[in-house]
């Protein structure tokens, strides 16, 4: 049946392939974003479809619209975007939940949350199953983001138990693909942007930390799975239980792009997690849902895409103001 959709951070990464899918599937889509990581290119596509529309808004201010559903994206994810302005990253977080769990109260609508492995802060158990509750640095560069997406889930649960809100969590790991920003400063894009200029790529650390990386037609099929499904509200983790060394991405990005690009190290920020990856034993139980794209087969499209990009000046992205990276307290 054709419902009615609000995406917040419907212009960035992730929201524009939601808005891509539930518009492919008959919906009507309300696309919702204040521009700040996205961009109207991502969704450019979509403008002219009578069933989409795009509000500018920012998601700290409330927002009244009749809607069936609403996917809650809207947040900085990359490190340097969240740690650009902390204070309105956090505000993001706790008064977007607030605001979005206020209209889904009043509409009754079925509210998602995108929240983020990075509640579990730096694992001291790995995987990390749901039932892990995290070892996260309260006072620290990445807490604005990490201490945000965890009021932020407490809020979702809170206002479940309190007013009946009919809420789904997922906690999404590390993911790739096209759309990302060519400066958007996460590993995946800076490698393969850095391939492809013939730049060295920039292994933070020594390269021993790992990541588990999810293709984002992968993740946006588990968000659907999961907004299906009734009476399972989450938490679930959704990524690719595929874990690599940062070493290990980067020799496999320069493999397949080639050229004379080497690998150069630089200081491991603040807080950095040691090593991640996903336990979804509960994804694949409660929602029959498992990752199909390798990370070679990913990094294959998304190499494609950006090398497009980046041979057409036009279609590029301004940069952004990059930040000073936060400074450690501890
Ligand atoms: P992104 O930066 O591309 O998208 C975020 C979008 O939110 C952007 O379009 C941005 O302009 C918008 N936005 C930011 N602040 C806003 C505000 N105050 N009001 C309205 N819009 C605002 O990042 P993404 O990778 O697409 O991430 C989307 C969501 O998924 C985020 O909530 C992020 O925390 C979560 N997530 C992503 C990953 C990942 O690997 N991509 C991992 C974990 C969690
Ligand atoms: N990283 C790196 N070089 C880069 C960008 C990131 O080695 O040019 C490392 C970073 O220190 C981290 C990992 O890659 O250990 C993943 O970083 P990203 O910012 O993509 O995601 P997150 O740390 O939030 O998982």
């Amino acid at each position: 049946m054709k419902k009615r959709i609000l995406i917040t951070g419907g212009a960035g990464f992730l929201g524009s392939h939601l808005c891509e899918r539930l518009l492919n599937e008959g919906n009507e889509i309300i696309c919702l974003d204040n521009l700040f990581t996205g961009r109207k290119e991502n969704i450019a596509h979509l403008m002219g479809n009578p069933n989409f529309e795009f509000m500018r808004h920012d998601i700290t201010e409330p927002v009244t619209v009749e809607v069936d559903q609403i996917y809650n994206l809207a947040c900085p994810a990359s490190p340097p975007h969240y740690q650009y302005n902390a204070i309105k990253t956090i505000k993001t977080s706790v008064m977007g939940a607030i605001n979005v769990l206020g209209l889904a109260r009043r509409v009754r609508a079925r509210v998602f949350q995108a929240s983020t492995s990075e509640i579990y802060g730096d694992p001291e158990v790995h995987p990390q199953p749901e039932s892990y509750w995290g070892h996260v640095n309260t006072i620290g560069p990445r807490s604005c983001y990490d201490e945000g997406k965890r009021v932020a889930e407490t809020l979702f649960f809170d206002y479940h138990r309190q007013n009946g809100v009919d809420i789904r969590v997922v906690r999404i790991f590390n993911t790739y693909g096209p759309r990302m920003l060519p400066d958007d400063g996460r590993v995946v894009s800076n490698f393969i942007v850095q391939a492809l200029r013939g730049q060295d790529l920039t292994i933070y650390g020594d390269g021993s930390q790992t990541r588990s990386f999810c293709y984002v037609d992968d993740l946006i099929s588990g968000f659907l799975k999961l907004m299906e499904t009734e009476n399972f509200t989450g938490p679930v983790n959704i990524g690719n239980p595929g874990e690599f060394t940062m070493l290990e991405l980067a020799e496999l990005v320069l493999q397949k792009v080639g050229g004379k690009s080497k690998i150069t190290f630089r200081p491991l920020p603040a807080d950095d997690p040691k090593q991640r990856q996903p336990d979804i034993t509960l994804a694949r139980q409660k929602l029959g849902w498992e990752p199909k794209i390798p990370l070679s087969e990913g990094l294959d499209h998304t190499i494609a895409y950006f090398s497009q990009l980046l041979n057409n000046p036009a279609s590029q992205p301004r940069p952004m103001k990059m930040p000073v990276r936060g400074m450690a307290l501890n």
